[in-house]
C-alpha cells in the first residue's frame, strides 16, 4: 500500500565535483535497489546537475524550499514552475532550520504546500517539537497546529498527494534519534489525526521520520507500522551510510503490497 520513501537532504552542502562523485556512488548502491523510492533534495544551483545525472535512473530529486509566489517582484526567490524546468518532483517545505532562521509561519508554510501541489510538485512538509516542548508533555500540541493551518485552510484530503515528515527538532544534527516507539507514537497521531477527516488522504499519506537517522538506527524505525521511511540529513552526504538506510528501508516494507 504505502512503499517506502527515503529523502536526502543535503541542506547546504557539496559542489560540483562532490556532487557528482556522490551521486556516482548512490547509483552504484541503489541502481539495482526496488522496494523503496529514493529522493535527493539538493540545493537550487545543483538541480541541473542533479537532473543531468539522475534522469532515467531510479532516483528521483527535488529541492528544500520554494517561495510561496508564482512570480514576480521576489529577489532571491525560486518559484516552484522554475523546479519543475529542472524536473525536481519534490521539495521539502518547513524545514525547521528554516522556519526558525527565516521566521517562516505556519501561513507561509501552507502557502508554499499548496503552491507546490499546483503545478504538481510533491511538498515534503516538515513538523516537529522542541526538546523543550516535548519535555512539557506538549508535542502532539505543537504538531497538531502545524498540520491546522494547512487542514483548516485546504482540507486534510491535500495530504493524499503529500509527504509529512516528522522532525523532532531535538533530533535534527544530535545523534540522539528519537526511539522507534517515541517517533511511531507520533506518525499514529498525524494519520490519526489527518485520518478524522479524510480516511483515503490518512491510509496514503507517506509519513517519514527525519532526526539522526543512521545505518544502525533505520531498521528500529522502519519497522515500525506509520513510519513509511526517512529524511535524512548528515547520513545522506555519505553514500555508503545512504546506501544503508535505503536498503534497510526497502527490507523492512511492512506496508507495501
Ligand atoms: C534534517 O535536517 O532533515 C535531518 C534529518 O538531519 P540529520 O539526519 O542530520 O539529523
Amino acid at each position: 500500500m504505502r512503499k517506502k520513501l527515503v529523502v536526502a537532504n543535503w541542506k547546504m552542502h557539496g559542489n560540483l565535483s562532490t556532487n557528482e562523485a556522490l551521486i556516482k556512488a548512490y547509483l552504484e548502491r541503489l541502481s539495482a535497489l526496488s522496494g523503496v523510492d529514493v529522493v535527493a533534495c539538493v540545493p537550487y544551483p545543483y538541480l541541473f546537475q542533479a537532473q543531468q545525472l539522475l534522469k532515467d535512473t531510479n532516483i528521483a530529486w527535488g529541492a528544500q524550499n520554494i517561495s510561496k509566489d508564482e512570480v514576480g517582484a521576489f529577489t532571491g526567490e525560486v518559484s516552484t514552475l522554475m523546479l519543475k524546468d529542472f524536473g525536481a518532483r519534490y521539495v521539502i517545505i518547513g524545514h525547521s532550520e528554516r522556519a526558525t532562521a527565516y521566521c517562516e509561519s505556519d501561513e507561509n508554510i501552507a502557502t508554499k504546500f499548496i503552491q507546490a501541489q499546483k503545478h504538481g510538485i510533491t511538498p515534503i512538509l516538515c513538523v516537529g517539537e522542541t526538546l523543550i516542548e516535548r519535555e512539557a508533555g506538549v508535542m502532539q500540541m505543537v504538531v497538531a497546529k502545524q498540520l491546522d493551518t494547512i487542514i483548516n485552510t485546504y482540507g486534510a484530503s491535500v495530504f493524499a498527494q503529500a509527504v509529512v515528515s516528522y522532525e523532532p527538532i531535538w533530533a535534527i544534527g544530535t545523534g540522539l534519534a528519537a526511539s522507534g516507539e517515541q517517533a511511531q507514537s507520533m506518525h499514529e497521531f498525524i494519520r490519526n489525526k489527518i485520518a478524522e477527516q479524510d480516511m483515503k488522504a490518512a491510509q496514503s499519506l507517506k509519513i517519514l521520520y527525519g532526526g539522526s537517522v543512521n545505518p544502525q538506527n533505520a531498521v528500529q524505525l522502519f519497522v515500525m507500522q506509520d513510519i513509511d521511511g526517512g529524511l535524512i540529513g548528515k547520513c545522506s552526504l555519505n553514500a555508503k551510510d545512504f546506501a544503508d538506510i535505503c536498503d534497510a528501508a526497502a527490507h523492512s516494507n511492512v506496508n507495501a503490497q
